[in-house]
């Protein structure tokens, strides 16, 4: 028995090892892909319940290694963990801008991009005016920028707070993420100028099946109307999902059955098709 269980320590540490490695070849990978530029947007649309019009566009992260798409899942956790997140800020707030200039100059006006931040780039101090400087650079309204961010990374740290709510002072749209999933405490729709409730697809997948996850769904519908703010159901994949979360009030659409997120320019071909501008 002694020596089974020194073979079975042998392998945990050779198992632990191995990951840790693992890990550091990634973030030397992740940090020459930023030295690179690699790292790029793809874009999905968001567009309104009733009459499928576009409202905005969301920002999320590509990294291209070869033939290889690794994706977010797994190395935007390595990015939060080493902090090397931050450097992507500034980068993915130009890129975000420079779609919408992209989507005017092809005649889509007044849509605006929204832009995942986690805890570790939303308590930078200077977060407010890279955002400020980005958006006079280029010719955008504060409004045109919605911060995707977590219900725990606004638990996070005073920092975090403090950000959230100077965001909110100078105009720039917040719409809290997975929605639902996190630690809820509605305090905090008081405390912060929230614009937006986004559905966590977990719940949007089971809802036609699941009788208790319609009813989460509804209630966070029911919730979001009477704060007048934006309901948007994320991870809409059927037809039968955005017809009924058109039939109890949801605001906006988000997901397969739309949309693939998807490089700007395949997102102004996809545009021109069903828009027709
Ligand atoms: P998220 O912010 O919740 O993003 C939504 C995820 O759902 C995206 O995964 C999107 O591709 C996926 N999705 C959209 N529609 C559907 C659908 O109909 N069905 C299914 N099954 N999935 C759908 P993605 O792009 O892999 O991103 C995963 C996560 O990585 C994001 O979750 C976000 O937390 C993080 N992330 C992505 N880009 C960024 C970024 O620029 N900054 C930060 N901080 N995090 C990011
Ligand atoms: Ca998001
Ligand atoms: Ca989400």
């Amino acid at each position: 028995a002694k020596s089974s269980g020194r073979g079975a320590f042998h392998f945990f540490t050779t198992e632990l090892q191995e990951a840790a490695s693992r890990r550091l070849t990634l973030e030397g990978q992740l940090r020459q892909a930023i030295e690179r530029e690699e790292i790029v947007l793809h874009f999905q649309p968001q567009v309104r319940a009733d009459d499928g019009r576009l409202v905005g566009i969301e920002a999320l992260m590509r990294w291209r290694q070869g033939e290889l798409a690794v994706p977010p899942s797994q190395f935007v956790p390595v990015l939060e963990e080493t902090g090397l997140i931050t450097r992507l800020t500034g980068p993915v707030l130009r890129e975000a801008c420079a779609a919408l200039k992209a989507l005017e100059a092809h005649g889509f006006m007044d849509v605006r991009v929204a832009v995942n931040l986690s805890a570790r780039q939303l308590q930078e101090p200077e977060l407010l005016t890279l955002i400020e400087s980005t958006l006079e650079r280029f010719v955008l309204r504060p409004e045109q920028i919605e911060v995707e961010i977590t219900e725990s990374t606004l638990l996070d740290n005073a920092l975090c707070q403090d950000n959230a709510v100077k965001l909110g002072v100078f105009g720039v749209r917040l719409a809290l993420d997975d929605f639902g999933t996190g630690y809820s405490s509605l305090t905090y729709l008081k405390r912060f100028d929230v614009d937006a409730l986004k559905i966590d697809r977990s719940f949007v997948q089971d809802m036609l099946e699941d009788p208790d996850d319609a009813q989460i769904v509804k209630a966070v519908v029911g919730l979001a109307a009477g704060l007048g703010i934006d309901s948007i159901g994320e991870g809409v994949e059927q037809d039968a999902q955005s017809t009924w979360l058109e039939s109890i009030g949801c605001d906006l659409l988000q997901g397969y059955r739309i949309a693939h997120p998807m490089p700007l320019n395949d997102l102004i071909v996809w545009l021109e098709t069903r828009y027709g501008a």
